[in-house]
């Protein structure tokens, strides 16, 4: 069964867990700190990669997002249109 990936990464920055679609650089397994990524609640952060930050909560804009992104992947084209 083919396994797609979601679109998007989990990123801490300025106190929140955010999802962003951005590329992350080759390899990396995490944005580093300081990278600045444009998360799906639209606006312009810093990644920040600290191991306390991962511990943050989740922003609620993007665990939103993030949620609706993964129903699209995930639900067949039948059971969007109910
Ligand atoms: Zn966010």
């Amino acid at each position: 069964m083919l396994y797609r990936a979601h679109p998007f990464h989990w990123v801490p920055a300025a106190g929140l867990r955010h999802a962003s679609t951005d590329r992350r650089p080759d390899a990396a397994l995490a944005y580093p700190t300081g990278t600045s990524v444009s998360p799906l609640c639209r606006q312009r952060l810093s990644a920040d990669n600290s191991e306390l930050a991962w511990l943050w909560s989740t922003c609620r804009d993007c665990d939103a997002e993030a949620h609706r992104i993964a129903r699209t992947l995930h639900t067949p084209a039948t059971e969007r249109s109910k």
